[in-house]
């Protein structure tokens, strides 16, 4: 019997043409096919989220999630003044779960509501019609951006910005320590197999200003430096909104305080970790955050930081494990259990409390808004 050959993914398909045609691309640049490709990208044409999807983000393990993030922001606006204005930004919203959450749970904050206008930040259709829903019931004013930078800025009207696994989501570029410089980890197509794999550009001393004066000295043959310049370009655009409009932003990510090398670019498909050239636009692609890099851009811009806090600190000054205890007193025993897990999830240490940081930014002029603690910049 003959075997029916397996039809080749067309987003591979193009790949493999565009490095033929012009020779190994950047990981910046596969990310990207991979995951914005404006028909075949991962981001554009499915909803990757919940139980069924790849992956779960922390809005989408418990309600709670997103309510503390709703009363961070109040807040945050209390501590503003209460402005009769304010724009509620968020990048990279997903189905809308946080939003959706935060809404409902301010809803009692007086003059709140009335002063919000929610802007999402969104490339995707599917994810935005997802948005939409998500938020009708609160009654909020919502409007949708491709870009960070599409939003106007309107004058006397402060942004608080807020974005969970939005950094992890963009573009990055990998470098290799050689014997005489740095090389970027390119991906090529192998000439035996025809398949996608890793390849080293030529070494180069020019990338040495990529690497942080802090690591350059240290750095082994074979380190891998990860240097996201999307990541760096919205964090500078946003420290220039809230400086400009007294402002404050919060950023959950997964990723590492302080800038270190390794390669921890990662696909996932099914929840399952996934081989991370295989199936570009059918897996999700993310890498650590290094906010450490993030805090520098905005401190140049002259904004402040926070230092970077775990989630799992972050929620329990918000009051999580109060809220869980509130939300058991109504719950039947298993509805119990499994608030006591969504907790156990959104904090412990051996899951998502350690590995997921938090970074609050805020204007120069800007009351420091809740939970910065020890302020780095
Ligand atoms: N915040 C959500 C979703 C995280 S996934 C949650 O926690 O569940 C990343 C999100 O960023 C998706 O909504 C994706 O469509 C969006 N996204 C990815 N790249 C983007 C870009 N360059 N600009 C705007 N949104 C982007």
């Amino acid at each position: 019997m003959s075997q029916v050959p397996e039809t080749p993914l067309p987003l591979l398909d193009h790949i493999k043409r565009r490095i033929a045609l012009s020779g190994p691309i950047s990981i910046a640049d596969f990310m990207n096919e991979a995951l914005a490709h404006p028909e075949y990208g991962y981001y554009r044409k499915q909803d990757p989220f919940g139980r069924a999807g790849d992956f779960i983000t922390a809005p989408e393990v418990s309600q709670m999630f997103g309510e503390l993030i709703g009363l961070w922001a109040a807040v945050s606006w209390q501590q503003m003044g209460c402005p009769p204005k304010i724009d509620l930004i968020e990048l990279g919203p997903g189905r809308g779960t946080l939003m959706a959450d935060a809404l409902r749970a301010v809803r009692n904050v007086p003059g709140f509501g009335d002063a919000l206008t929610v802007r999402f930040v969104e490339t995707s259709p599917v994810l935005r019609t997802h948005q939409q829903t998500a938020i009708m019931a609160s009654g909020i004013p919502a409007t949708w951006h491709e870009a960070f930078d599409n939003i106007p800025v309107r004058a006397d009207v402060p942004a608080i910005i807020i974005g969970n696994e939005f950094f992890d989501a963009l573009p990055i570029r990998q470098f290799e320590r050689g014997d005489h410089g740095w090389s970027e980890r390119l991906v090529g197509v192998d000439a035996d197999s025809g398949e996608l794999g890793f390849v080293r550009g030529r070494e180069t001393p020019v990338t040495d200003a990529l690497i942080p004066a802090t690591l350059r000295g240290s750095a082994k043959k074979g380190d891998i430096f990860e240097s996201c310049a999307p990541a760096i370009a919205i964090a500078d655009q946003v420290a220039r909104r809230l400086n400009e409009t007294h402002g404050a932003a919060l950023f959950i990510d997964y990723g590492h305080p302080s800038s270190a090398f390794g390669d921890t670019l990662q696909a996932l498909k099914g929840h399952e970790y996934h081989p991370v050239l295989r199936d570009p636009g059918d897996a999700d692609l993310t890498a650590h955050v290094d906010f450490a890099a993030i805090a520098r851009a905005m401190n140049e811009a002259g904004a402040r930081t926070g230092a970077v806090l775990t989630q799992g600190t972050f929620l329990r000054m918000l009051g999580i494990e109060q809220r869980a205890e509130l939300l058991k007193t109504g719950a039947d025993e298993q509805q119990a259990v499994a608030i006591d897990q969504a907790l156990a999830r959104l904090v412990d240490a051996d899951q998502m409390g350690t590995l997921f940081k938090v970074l609050i930014g805020y204007g120069r002029e800007t009351t420091p808004p809740p939970c910065v603690s020890g302020v780095a910049g």
